[in-house]
């Protein structure tokens, strides 16, 4: 599985990190051999040639700071998207995919435009910020995802939420939908960081990257892991926050 881990250098909140740590890990553990290449600012790259594309969060600076290069990018992206390559994208990663993200300032930083949804400032100073369980349904598998979130920007129009918010807020204050999902791209405000804490999401991460060479994959094929530590943690947080 060959991942291309964008603007790592800058674009990393909350753990972001740990998500690619536990592809690798999982991956490993099951003989599949796993590449992880960084792809930062004015870096040759064709996007095209991975199975997924990971970009994480960041500021509104850092957000501005990488968006001439990234909208170099969008004819690569749009091509890697074609053929399937798969695209796990947090909170400001996500917000770039839209149309635009309106930074806490009122400035304006232009997206991909891949998709309708945008996002705009939310009142002076306010945020979202706290943990989050949402339910989500993942080609069929049926999952709680659990998660921490802290954003500004609330994200509207979203056509294809990733799931329907149990605790916390999501794409907006008052959306009840958290992140969008649309068998492409995964984007989402949960850092969290949002794999560890949720195993079956990482498998289902895997899955769709390793369908790119293969789409009759399927996540029952990968070999089962013990997840001892993950569903400890899990049941912690949902325990905690459903009371
Ligand atoms: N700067 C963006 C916002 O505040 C994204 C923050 C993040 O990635 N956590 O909405």
């Amino acid at each position: 599985m060959r991942v291309a881990w964008m603007y790592h250098d800058v674009m990393d909140l909350y753990g972001d990190t740990g998500n690619m740590m536990v592809l690798k890990k999982r991956c490993e553990d099951r003989g599949i051999r796993f590449e992880l290449e960084t792809v930062g600012i004015g870096e040759k790259a064709d996007l095209a040639a991975f199975d997924l594309i990971f970009l994480g969060g960041g500021a509104d600076k850092e957000q501005m700071s990488i968006i001439p290069d990234l909208l170099s990018r969008k004819e690569n992206i749009q091509e890697a998207m074609d053929s399937r390559t798969f695209v796990l994208l947090i909170c400001g990663g996500y917000q770039l995919f839209g149309k635009y993200y309106e930074a806490a300032d009122h400035s304006q930083i232009p997206g991909l435009g891949f998709y309708d949804y945008h996002t705009d400032t939310g009142k002076e100073g306010s945020r979202c910020i706290g943990n989050v369980v949402i339910e989500a349904d993942l080609d069929g598998l049926k999952t709680k995802i659990v998660g921490f979130e802290n954003h500004g920007g609330q994200t509207v129009h979203v056509e294809h939420p990733l799931g329907k918010v149990l605790k916390g807020y999501g794409n907006s204050f008052d959306a009840g939908y958290e992140g969008f999902y649309d068998g492409r791209i995964l984007g989402t405000y949960l850092h969290g960081p949002l794999l560890p804490k949720n195993p079956e999401v990482a498998d289902f991460v895997i899955t769709k990257a390793l369908q790119k060479n293969d789409p009759d994959f399927k996540q029952s094929d990968l070999k089962k892991l013990e997840d001892v530590w993950e569903t400890r943690a899990r049941e912690a947080i949902l325990s905690k926050l459903e009371q």
